[in-house]
């Protein structure tokens, strides 16, 4: 499907430097850095730096390059942040029942302490 994008979302503003953040790493076309309220003791965002709103939006219309950065940067932070070893979550949530409340794409790592089930309903 077709998204449309609001320039106006918070990591649009990070990416523009409007708003500071903890820089975790940055690639050409990917940044990270660690989320504001942290749910785990590593708990780290990886966005693009394309404007794509959620994880379908950047596999059909990000380029080859755009998603092989993206792919390895999540991989440099589990590294960076030494989370190999005793494990990691990666959650991406979209929309309204994703309940994502920031629509421009990001992967949450999460790790640092046993995590638990996936979901508590
Ligand atoms: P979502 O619910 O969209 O998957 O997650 C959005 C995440 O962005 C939340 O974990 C929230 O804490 C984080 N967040 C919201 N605003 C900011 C901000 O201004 N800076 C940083 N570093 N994280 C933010």
């Amino acid at each position: 499907m077709a998204y449309s994008y609001d320039p106006e979302n918070i990591f649009a503003k990070i990416l523009r430097g409007e708003i500071p953040n903890n820089t975790v790493l940055e690639t050409a076309h990917s940044l990270a850095f660690t989320d504001i309220a942290p749910q785990a003791p590593t708990h780290i965002l990886v966005i693009p730096k394309g404007a794509y709103v959620n994880y379908d939006d950047f596999a059909t219309n990000a380029s080859d390059a755009e998603i092989v950065d993206f792919t390895r940067a999540i991989s440099k932070v589990c590294e960076g942040a030494g989370v190999e070893a005793d494990g990691f979550r990666l959650v991406s949530n979209a929309g309204r029942d994703g309940v994502q409340e920031v629509p421009h794409l990001h992967v949450h790592v999460l790790a640092g302490r046993n995590l638990g089930p996936m979901m508590t309903l």
